[in-house]
């Protein structure tokens, strides 16, 4: 009886191992053609000044809406860009596409300053990343400080030495490094020093528990501290509600990112989200969301 059985989980794991198989091979496919056929677009959410409540950056978010597919999440095909070694030229695309934005948003009177644009560790390991910023900041004529590059911790603790080569190249030519979902890693003072970083994104898993949990709270109030006296700026990922809003600005966050702000927005809402705000003048969401 339990060779049968055996042999029945055998045959059940087969089948659910080679359907998974084949919808990994075909999205794989449809990965392929999903930049000529015009399927990838980007989201912008606002990033906003935790003082003024000004709109000061976004973050650009790749989307991939497959005509196959429907809707891919990044959690599933970004991976599998890297690992099939498309990631490079989604790369250069998403670099290419955020600046053309943002040089729009700089001709806005206290608009948004920059746009922050997330690489991949497989991005950084090729180095091509250094030649895909050079070119995106020529070709539509950019100050570097209009373009920030985030990079998770796990990402500033492999490979060191190459890295660090890569980082200061890019400090060099004068863009913005942010360290994205920081607190889930382990990257230790030295590694934050060590690395000419600008600013921390502190993960949404440490956002969501405050203001009720006191270990949260307390944690965000020692990054906060440290960053500090790293000379780094905070921007807290993952606000979702007023109660971790006003947390954040009572210790005087620099900036603030999340869905109680807005979500990551189409081109051209962005634009809409951050004229609306001008024209209320810079009305600390806060107070106008009750409106
Ligand atoms: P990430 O860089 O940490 O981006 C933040 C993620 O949190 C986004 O998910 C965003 O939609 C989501 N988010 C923002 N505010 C909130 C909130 O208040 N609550 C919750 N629960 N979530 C919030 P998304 O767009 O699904 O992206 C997932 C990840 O995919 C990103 O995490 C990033 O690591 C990666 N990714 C996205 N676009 C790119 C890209 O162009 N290149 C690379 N290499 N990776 C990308
Ligand atoms: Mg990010
Ligand atoms: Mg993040
Ligand atoms: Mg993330």
């Amino acid at each position: 009886e339990s060779k049968l059985s055996g042999r029945n989980s055998y045959k059940l794991y087969s089948t659910t191992m080679s359907l998974a198989i084949e919808e990994r091979l075909t999205m794989e496919n449809e990965l392929r053609y999903a930049l000529r056929r015009d399927e990838l677009y980007i989201v912008y959410q606002p990033i906003i000044s935790g003082f003024s409540g000004r709109v000061i950056g976004a973050e650009a978010l790749l989307r991939w809406d497959s005509e196959k597919l429907g809707e891919v999440s990044p959690e599933q095909f970004i991976p599998l860009a890297e690992s099939i070694g498309l990631i490079n030229l989604f790369g250069e695309w998403v670099l290419d596409q955020a600046c053309g934005q943002v040089k729009q948003w700089l001709k806005i009177e206290n608009g948004p300053e920059y746009v922050s644009v997330n690489v991949s560790s497989k991005q950084l390991r090729s180095q091509a990343i250094i030649d895909d910023v050079r070119l995106a900041l020529t070709l539509h004529q950019l100050p570097p400080s209009a373009l920030e590059l985030e990079l998770t911790e796990s990402t500033l603790i492999e490979h060191t030495k190459e890295n660090q080569q890569t980082f200061d190249i890019l400090h060099n030519i004068g863009v913005r490094l942010a360290v994205d979902d920081f607190g889930i890693g382990y990257s230790s003072l030295s590694y934050l020093r060590r690395f000419s970083f600008d600013t921390l994104k502190i993960d949404r898993s440490f956002i969501s528990d405050i203001p009720h949990e006191s270990d949260a709270t307390q944690l965000v109030e020692a990054i906060q501290s440290m960053a500090k006296s790293l000379d780094m700026k905070i921007v807290a990922e993952g606000v979702e509600n007023r109660h971790q809003l006003n947390f954040l600005q009572q210790n005087h966050c620099y900036a603030i990112q999340g869905f109680f702000i807005s979500e990551p927005l189409t081109e051209l809402k962005f634009m809409t989200f951050c004229n609306e705000r001008l024209k209320r003048n810079h009305v600390f969401l806060s107070d106008s969301l009750d409106a």
